[in-house]
């Protein structure tokens, strides 16, 4: 992984120079609410090191991966979603321009709660 990118908007939330709804914090891992939610539950998990994209995910990633996946579930319990399998959550991780990829720095949208939802 980079280090922190001064010009990329994520890596400045992870530093606190931009400020965010803090979900939840841990040495790798941050995760905050999204700007623009498309529904009643909508936040972003992004590692603190500046990672552009899946797509420059290897293996030296795969247990902080694996440890975001695993911890998406219990953040979307915390903010709100019922439990699975009437309620649950949708994960998305967008990936390149043609992938719907606006924010350079790797994160995953746990998007969740009563529907209808503004996209999806
Ligand atoms: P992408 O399209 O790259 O998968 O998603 C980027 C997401 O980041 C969008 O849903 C957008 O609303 C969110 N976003 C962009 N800028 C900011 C910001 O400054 N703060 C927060 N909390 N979210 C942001
Ligand atoms: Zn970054």
């Amino acid at each position: 992984m980079s280090a922190s990118d001064t010009s990329c908007i994520f890596c400045n939330i992870v530093a606190g120079r931009i400020p965010s709804r803090k979900v939840y914090e841990d040495e790798d891992i941050l995760a905050f609410h999204d700007i623009h939610p498309w529904a009643p539950v909508h936040f972003l998990m992004v590692p603190k090191q500046h990672l552009a994209s899946l797509a420059h995910v290897g293996d030296e990633h795969a247990a902080l991966l694996g440890r975001m996946l695993a911890l998406a579930p219990r953040l979307a319990l915390q903010e709100g979603c019922r439990p699975y399998p009437q309620g649950g959550h949708r994960v998305v991780i967008n990936t390149g321009d043609e992938g719907g990829q606006e924010v350079h720095h790797l994160h995953i949208h746990v998007i969740g709660g009563p529907r209808p939802w503004l996209k999806g």
